[in-house]
């Protein structure tokens, strides 16, 4: 440990210390009546704070930036440089092989849809109808399975589809469920693919901001991911994976950048980072990722984890100790997940759930279908609850989403515990 450690400072303090700071902590927001009351953020699931070390790369490279790969200057140089280091610091986050692709995009959706651009001809995509829908509607060609009821029956289904395809084939699926926060066995899931000389993508959007992912370990072809639910701002997200379907696909923009020559023919860069990343791209984005990633990690994923493992535990069994609240669940409440809980409450709308956590208690969560509206149809019809329904505009079923990340307090989950107690007694 470094010598300004306090001697008599315990290991679970030093731990404490380590974690970055998020930006906002201290936001204020008014509630009915005027009062300020600090802000509950409860929607890390659909963007997370920034964290401190992620604000400070940014700030530090703003001064010096310049356009990258092009210029002779000096900015330029070293601009290019922090670029590729960044690509460097994601693809070791990543835990990605040494010739793997990561092709920067704008976020996870972005992602999908250039592998899906990717795809050689006839690819057939199998994929679960749980998927958010960036990971279930960019496919040319595919093949939609019903929510399993256990995780075997994901990697059974699987594997009797791809058994059943031929040509080229590729299985989607999520780490972790943007809807229950619940992790799926995505090395089971590998190895059937493979066995059916099928590949895998890998949605990782809301599983690399609470687990540490490793594409070599669990033998995944490509991961996606965002910035923005990783602590860093909007607007950079990443590919990873194998090279050659990126390096033969005609390039997703054409511009400046992915070409190498335009003198007589057309010829394109056969490296897949230049070929899909035409015109200028979003460098302090890349900047923004790597330093979250780097920040992520010189934490280190024990103390997060228990952490979050301590908060979540907390709220749901806070959740569930009230009357009339449903949490959303594909399969059990031992089945183990990261820190994001859907619920729907009896008789109450989620948007007016929703609205009156804001409203009153200054507690900011997600209502609606979370982007995943065959999912979240399929979980609140499954759990028989008629008065979950009407919460959205189309008349359709509907829930409740919170999820914590770095810089939720017990507090905010007590809060939002007491305000559902309150409302569920009104
Ligand atoms: N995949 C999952 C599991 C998500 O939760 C999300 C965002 O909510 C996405 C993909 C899409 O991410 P983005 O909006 O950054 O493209």
């Amino acid at each position: 440990k470094s010598a300004h450690v306090q001697a008599d400072e315990t290991p679970a303090a030093i731990e404490e210390r380590r974690v970055p700071a998020v930006l906002g902590a201290d936001l204020k927001v008014p509630v009915k009546g005027g009062r300020l009351v600090s802000y509950a953020n409860l929607d890390y699931a659909a963007s997370a704070p920034c964290l401190a070390p992620v604000s400070a790369a940014v700030a530090a490279a703003l001064p010096a930036y310049s356009s990258v790969h092009r210029g002779a200057g000096y900015a330029s140089q070293l601009t290019t440089a922090r670029y590729e280091q960044a690509r460097h610091t994601v693809s070791a986050f990543a835990g990605a092989r040494p010739d793997d692709a990561v092709i920067f995009t704008r976020n996870t959706t972005d992602a999908t849809n250039l592998l899906a651009r990717c795809l050689p001809e006839g690819t057939t995509t199998v994929v679960f109808d749980t998927e958010h829908h960036a990971s279930l509607l960019p496919w040319p060609r595919s093949v939609r399975l019903a929510p399993p009821a256990f995780p075997g029956e994901a990697v059974r289904a699987a594997d009797a589809t791809l058994a059943a395809i031929d040509g080229p084939k590729l299985l989607v699926v999520t780490a972790a469920s943007n809807v229950t926060g619940e992790l799926w066995p995505i090395a089971a899931l590998a190895h059937i693919a493979h066995r059916h000389g099928a590949r895998i993508l890998v949605d990782a959007a809301q599983f690399v901001p609470h687990r540490r992912l490793n594409l070599t370990a669990l033998d995944l072809d490509y991961v996606a991911f965002s910035g923005h639910k990783l602590y860093a701002p909007f607007g950079a997200g990443v590919l990873i994976g194998r090279r050659d379907w990126p390096a033969e696909a005609e390039p997703y923009l054409k511009g400046g950048g992915a070409v190498r020559s335009v003198a007589g023919a057309v010829e394109w860069h056969d490296d897949p980072e230049p070929r899909h990343e035409a015109g200028t791209p979003n460098v302090l984005g890349a900047i923004a990722l790597a330093a979250a990633c780097d920040a992520l990690t010189a934490t280190g994923w024990t103390p997060l984890v228990r952490e979050e493992e301590r908060l979540i535990a907390r709220l749901r069994a806070g959740l569930a100790s009230i009357e009339g609240v449903r949490e959303l669940s594909l399969w059990g409440k031992d089945h183990p997940r990261v820190g994001i809980v859907s619920f729907t409450v009896d008789g109450r709308p989620a948007r007016e759930v929703a609205e009156v956590l804001s409203a009153e208690y200054g507690i900011g969560v997600r209502d609606g279908k979370f982007c995943a509206h065959p999912f979240v149809r399929h979980l609140v019809e499954r759990g028989g609850d008629e008065h979950a329904d009407g919460g959205c505009e189309d008349g359709t079923a509907s829930a409740v989403r919170a999820s914590i990340g770095i810089g939720t307090t017990q507090e905010h989950v007590d809060r939002l515990i007491g305000a559902l107690r309150d409302l569920t007694s009104r």
